[in-house]
């Protein structure tokens, strides 16, 4: 006899619209993962429905190959999220379900074949734990009333509330986030906290451990980042799911972390632009992080020095609470800002006689000193003075970059596309043997450094110095302990550490960013300036800041010197209303790639067309606008040419709206294969 069947609704991570109808013996309970025949192949997808009828002609519809239960179904709750994002981002759901899993969870081979013995999540229960050393208790300091304030306002947050935690640099936002954490356990309740960058993991986790491991239990923390290796996300993603974790701790993929019990949500360093996924889905976790507090009724904390204009706007409207912290915790003052006038001064390698000296006094004070160059490796390009050649990569419309690499030989290197040359013995163009280095990065001006103050004990801290797993960890415990005395390092290091003993900033290069073409570029330099100058004298001291500039009149540096984020972010704000620019405009944001830049501005010219055939069909013209094609700034990257096409609406809905139709009609346009596309939603890139 032919047991019953039912009808079983699959999405997959493949390039094609589903969801996708299998057959079964009997229905199964959506979020459950299935293995599935796909063509040729078995993929691993999410059941989502049992259809009482299935999609296509019954007569092709193919069995589930396994039903897998080594964990329990994903929740409705996270199946919502999962949803709302691929909905919001318009991509199909299965491209945003499977890449949020944990490699294991979403491959066949686990399962099936010679090696899967039971599947991952049974390995990993009979591997033994290992301990990790518990971290000192420390003495919890006393809240300043400020911070009191803060956290009462989080905690009292009868539901959803959304707060913009506003603290100047080293205010103690990390303190009020252990508070309202604390509170939010003790209340049965979990934590989800975003940090933007690896690196400041293990400074959290060090924290979270120390201080709320009483509440949360000594099992009660997991940490989720691309840094991982599988196992190690799996098993913190099997804690999280069966209830144990009680705070999962993460960057930017950790927003998708299944926690079912949500009181509370953080978002440190809220404006930083990593929070943004580049490849794939596109999404902001930080905005992933808000509609998930409302969806759980939660508290969503936004942390920042420097908030995104955006969440200053939601803030100035209402929308978010906004909570200050105007003074530091632990120094009287925050560090005087100075600029440095490079135009009239002998520079020694980029460095101005001020900076030297600053360098000078804090290592005769056995102070720190941070010399920070958004630029790494030796110098941007290498150049002949005799016929003006510079050295560019043959993939790429861009320089190639000098680095010294691990004997002191030097190599020319594409940051675009990862290509490396050796250096030529000679300029090709015109033979003259004489080729200089162009400008400086990271490596030259620890060189020079090392040259001028032979004592000091120097460190680099860049991609570059700390490409082997837990070497930037190594790096910056080197600082904390005192090892160093002067630090040069990229954005990297800029960001979140509380160095104790560091009173001295240098900013070389920051004019690099002026004038950019991008209408976020002030906002950025500005952000990140004010958080570099805040690394210094955050334990007392004067601390101060020497900002090297040919442009000191410009407005991001005067209000630069007086630490006014206000005066900034009004202006800011006046400007692109006055231009119609987010937060005043919704923006999407279509790329395309081809062999030949012809053919992408072609694509794009087509979808176009058919935009503005959606528009009228929709009953919407007017409602979005539609830029012209143009290629990328850096067109040509690994042979592959780039263009994009921008849209812009002032209503939210009306964009989705547009964006839900056109999205349909792309394939068929890049049906040729000559381009490839792909769609943004809210792009921080233009
Ligand atoms: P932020 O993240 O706001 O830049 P941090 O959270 O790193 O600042 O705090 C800066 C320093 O102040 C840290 O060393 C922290 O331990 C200390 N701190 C925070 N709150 C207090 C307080 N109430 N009293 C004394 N020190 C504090
Ligand atoms: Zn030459
Ligand atoms: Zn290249």
């Amino acid at each position: 006899m032919v047991p019953p069947a039912a009808w079983v609704r699959v999405v997959l991570d493949v390039p094609l619209p589903g969801p996708f109808d299998y057959r079964h013996v009997a229905p199964v309970e959506p979020g459950t993962r299935v293995i599935v025949p796909f063509g040729r192949r078995k993929l691993i997808g999410v059941v989502v429905d049992n259809p009482a009828e299935p999609g296509y002609e019954p007569s092709q519809i193919k069995d589930v190959e396994q039903v897998l239960d080594d964990l329990p179904p994903l929740s409705e709750r996270w199946m919502r999220l999962a949803r709302f994002a691929a909905d919001y981002y318009q991509r199909p759901l299965g491209e945003v379900m499977l890449p949020a899993l944990p490699g294991p969870l979403r491959k066949v081979s686990a399962y099936q074949g010679k090696r899967a013995s039971g599947g991952p999540v049974a390995r990993q229960a009979r591997r033994k734990r290992t301990a990790r050393d518990d971290a000192a208790a420390d003495q919890p300091p006393t809240l300043n009333e400020a911070q009191q304030a803060a956290v009462d306002a989080i905690v009292g947050a009868p539901a959803f509330h959304a707060f913009l935690l506003h603290g100047v640099t080293g205010s103690g936002k990390t303190e009020v986030y252990l508070r309202a954490a604390e509170q939010v356990l003790a209340r049965g309740r979990q934590v989800l906290m975003l940090v933007p960058e690896i690196n400041l993991t293990p400074q959290f986790e060090a924290a979270l451990r120390a201080r709320l491991e009483r509440v949360a239990g000594a099992d009660g923390l997991a940490v989720l980042h691309s840094g991982l290796s599988e196992g190690e996300r799996l098993q913190a993603w099997t804690r999280a799911v069966d209830g144990r974790a009680r705070i999962v701790l993460g960057t930017r993929l950790a927003v998708f972390a299944p926690l079912e019990d949500l009181g509370l949500i953080v978002v440190d360093e809220e404006h930083d632009t990593s929070y943004k996924q580049q490849d794939g889905l596109r999404y902001s976790a930080r905005d992933l992080a808000v509609w998930r507090g409302r969806d759980a009724a939660a508290a969503v904390v936004l942390g920042s020095a420097t908030p995104a204009l955006e969440t200053w706007y939601h803030a100035t409207r209402g929308h978010y609470t906004r909570l200050g912290l105007p003074t530091r915790a632990r120094a009287a003052s925050l560090p005087a800002v100075r600029l440095v006038d490079t135009r009239r001064l002998p520079m020694e390698n980029g460095m101005s006689p001020q900076l030297l000296d600053g360098i000078a006094d804090r290592l005769a004070r056995g102070e720190q000193s941070l010399v920070f160059l958004n630029r790494r490796g030796y110098s941007p390009a290498l150049h002949c003075a005799s016929c003006g050649w510079v050295s560019q990569c043959t993939r790429c419309t861009a320089f190639t970059v000098l680095h010294r690499g691990s004997h002191g030989m030097h190599r020319l290197q594409c940051h675009h596309c990862g290509y490396q040359a050796r250096v030529p013995r000679a300029c090709p163009d015109c033979g003259d043997q004489d080729l200089k280095p162009m400008g400086r990065g990271t490596q030259r001006v620890e060189e020079y450094l090392a040259e001028k103050f032979p004592a000091a004990r120097i460190s680099r801290i860049d991609a570059d110095s700390t490409r082997r797993k837990g070497s930037a960890q190594a790096l910056f415990a080197q600082v904390h302990a005192g090892e160093v005395d002067i630090l040069v390092g990229t954005q990297m290091v800029a960001k979140g550490h509380d160095f104790a003993n560091l009173t001295l900033v240098g900013v070389l290069n920051a004019d690099s960013m002026l004038f950019s073409q991008d209408f976020r570029a002030p906002e950025r330099l500005f952000a990140q300036l004010m958080q570099v100058s805040g690394r210094a004298g955050r334990h007392g001291g004067q601390g101060e800041v020497l900002i090297q500039t040919g442009y000191p009149e410009q407005s991001v540096y005067q209000s630069l010197l007086r630490h006014d984020y206000e005066g900034f972010a009004r202006h800011a704000l006046a400007e692109r209303e006055s231009v119609g620019l987010p937060p005043y405009a919704f923006q999407a944001l279509l790329s395309a790639e081809a062999r030949e830049l012809a053919q992408a501005i072609d694509f794009l010219q087509r979808a176009r067309d058919e935009a503005e055939n959606v528009l009228a069909e929709a009953g919407l013209p007017g409602g979005v606008t539609l830029y012209d094609p143009v290629p990328l700034r850096v067109v040509r990257v690994a042979n592959v040419e780039r263009a994009q096409l921008l849209l812009e609406s002032a209503s939210r809905p009306a964009l989705l709206a547009f964006l839900r139709r056109w999205v349909g009609v792309l394939p068929a346009l890049a049906a040729d294969g000559r381009a490839r596309w792909l769609l943004e939603v809210d792009p921080l890139e233009i």
